[in-house]
């Protein structure tokens, strides 16, 4: 049963790099305007984009398409071979500790949505044409989805036999004593004083100043709102003719083209979920001080963690356009500072709800 498990994920994992790798290179789009055609690959997207734009939505995009699933898909494979069991224990708290940073961090889905919410943006003055690289880049979201799906963290950290050496489980009893068993957040290990005996991370009871640190993201996330909708995000510029948008034209645009599903879908993950955030934050930040169904919050925190992804749509629609569309002076999209905003508005956002620990929902429940 193991082994087969530890197969599956090797060829899900194995599978992914090579899709990853296949998509790069190929043609990934090709649209034509006004008798001119221009074919676009995924590596020259990255590279214009580093090239004639900013370093911070470059990187950002490197590190989404590229980097992140590259590294992931060689830590899954790692893990799941028979040479991570031996390997010493050192090396496989390093790799293990970084798996569990960057898994989270997978935005690969988000990417392919945006890209077909570009794709419809440029139907409107543009023929399209979708190439060998993007359908590469599909099968490789699928089987990297896949691979996540089927990996389990305990079980990585079970395996490693290094790591497990001289473990001195908690006893039957200690259960009854909540308040001296830490659960140790990067492995999952269950123990007692400062530091896990098995990946050696700093125990805590709960995150420390959790409140103050949320909070504070929070306000500047919100004071980022601002910006982030009134300043265009993009500025499309065809045949001499500036047309800048913002994230709420951008919605209307859609609609009135008849593209009502993607107009919602931008509406809803670019305007309403962000706001919604905001509220649904500050109602956990509430409950912390005046506790009352702990359950229904720490379903609101769950809710807030799976939705909080979903805004970063809007930033890779600029990223993906302004990096697809150069041609010349008969088509052009350019970045506008209002991207920047929204995307640190994102970002402060995720900041807030992974400072927020929802333990402290249940703590005064306990007492
Ligand atoms: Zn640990």
């Amino acid at each position: 049963m193991q082994g087969h498990h530890n197969q599956l994920i090797q060829a899900f994992s194995f599978s992914a790099l090579l899709f990853l790798c296949a998509s790069l290179f190929p043609n990934f789009i090709t649209y034509t305007q006004h008798g001119i055609t221009q074919v676009v690959s995924l590596w020259q997207a990255l590279m214009l984009l580093a090239d004639h734009y900013s370093y911070f939505l470059a990187g950002l995009f490197a590190f989404t398409i590229l980097i992140m699933p590259i590294a992931v898909s060689l830590l899954l494979l790692l893990a799941h071979t028979n040479y991570w069991q031996v390997l010493n224990a050192h090396n496989a708290r390093h790799l293990a500790k970084l798996l569990s940073v960057l898994k989270p961090l997978n935005l690969t889905d988000i990417f392919l949505v945006a890209v077909l919410v570009s794709a419809f943006k440029l139907m409107s003055f543009a023929e399209l044409e979708m190439g060998l690289g993007f359908w590469a880049y599909i099968l490789f979201v699928l089987c990297f989805i896949e691979a996540l799906s089927l990996f389990d963290h305990e079980f990585m950290w079970r395996n490693q036999t290094q790591c497990n050496l001289n473990l001195i489980e908690p006893k039957e009893n200690a259960t009854t004593l909540p308040a001296v068993l830490k659960r140790c957040k990067v492995c999952g290990f269950l123990g007692e004083g400062d530091k896990c005996q098995r990946c050696y991370a700093k125990l805590k009871y709960r995150k420390a100043q959790s409140i103050q640190k949320s909070l504070a993201w929070m306000l500047t996330s919100v004071v980022l709102l601002i910006p982030a909708n009134f300043l265009p995000i993009m500025d499309t510029i065809s045949l001499g003719l500036h047309t800048p948008a913002t994230i709420f034209s951008g919605v209307q645009v859609l609609w009135e083209d008849g593209s009502y599903p993607v107009a919602t879908l931008i509406f809803l993950a670019s305007i309403c979920i962000p706001a919604l955030k905001a509220l649904l934050l500050s109602y956990l930040l509430i409950r912390v001080k005046i506790p009352k169904d702990p359950l229904k919050a720490t379903k609101v925190y769950r809710l807030l963690e799976f939705i909080g992804r979903w805004s970063m749509i809007d930033v890779f629609v600029v990223i993906i356009l302004v990096s697809l569309v150069q041609l010349g002076t008969v088509l052009n999209v350019e970045p506008e500072i209002g991207i920047v905003f929204f995307t640190l508005m994102v970002l402060c956002q995720i900041a807030a709800v992974n400072s927020f620990d929802p333990r402290l929902l249940w703590d005064k429940n306990n007492q």
